[in-house]
């Protein structure tokens, strides 16, 4: 009893060390997040080689036409952030990302998704709902924002500082980087052969509303994305929903949000258009 006193202890000093120097600030949203307790660069080489493992493990896309169109509106929104936190001296935002933008052929699978440092997977199951590049771009822009707000970041921390409370006193774990690769998969949901990310609600929404912006300032209309996410309800028919769908917000919180944010995504869109 009293060694485990002594080791909730520790791990109590070592949790509050850790949330007085690892507290960041999700850019835009101001929402201040836990992502310091595992080095972010660890996480984006662990994410890189994630992202290999699994672009390796599927079937990519062949289809010339849709691939071009996911790599042109990914690089267009990654080129268009970067010239955003480069305008307000806040390149440091980006370090360490390396985007990467594919196409699995996979049908059936309604669902896009972003790995830590910018590694952005789309799944051909969800080209019709997208229709076209602005489709493409409103899922595109959500799914930069994730990466951008260091959402699987911030999962993996949630997930560290649970496992270390379980095994109390275990402070060596961040060495340990099987551990933290368990951790990073668990976070982005990777099964066998197929990755899904699944993100609280409050992320879903930060990210639609950074999205949002994202689209806007790389030229993409952002009044399409309550028309994709209205197209993507109709899909789900009011069946059981859609993958994409059950890990997001519900659709009518969603297209209120979406709304709200939208005078402001409209600003920047005007100002991408030279207007
Ligand atoms: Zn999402």
């Amino acid at each position: 009893m009293r060694v485990l006193q002594v080791k909730t202890y520790l791990f109590l000093i070592f949790i509050s060390v850790g949330v007085h120097t690892a507290c960041t600030t999700v850019p835009i949203t101001g929402r201040s997040q836990m992502t310091g307790l595992i080095d972010s660069q660890e996480v984006m080489q662990l994410s890189a080689e994630a992202y290999r493992q699994v672009v390796d493990s599927v079937k990519l896309s062949n289809n010339e036409e849709q691939v071009a169109m996911i790599k042109h509106s990914g690089t267009r929104i990654q080129k268009a952030v970067e010239q955003y936190f480069a305008d307000r001296n806040q390149s440091e935002i980006l370090e360490g990302f390396h985007w990467e933008f594919n196409l699995i052929d996979n049908d059936s699978t309604v669902n896009a998704w972003a790995m830590p440092g910018g590694k952005v997977a789309f799944y051909t199951g969800i080209l019709p709902i997208c229709k076209d590049e602005l489709g493409i771009a409103v899922v595109m822009g959500h799914e930069v924002a994730h990466a951008i707000a260091r959402h699987g970041q911030e999962r993996m921390n949630t997930s560290y500082a649970q496992q270390v409370g379980l095994s109390l006193g275990a402070l060596a774990l961040g060495e340990d980087p099987t551990v933290l690769q368990r951790i990073l998969f668990e976070a982005v949901g990777i099964g066998s052969n197929v990755a899904t990310l699944s993100f609280s609600r409050r992320h879903e929404s930060e990210a639609d509303e950074l999205g949002l912006i994202f689209m806007a300032i790389a030229g993409y209309n952002p009044e399409e994305a309550p028309i994709f996410w209205e197209r993507m309800a109709a899909t789900s028919g009011g069946q059981a929903p859609l993958e994409f769908l059950s890990t997001h917000p519900s659709h009518q919180t969603r297209v209120e949000r979406l709304k709200a944010a939208m005078p402001r995504a409209l600003e920047y869109f005007k100002a991408s258009k030279g207007q």
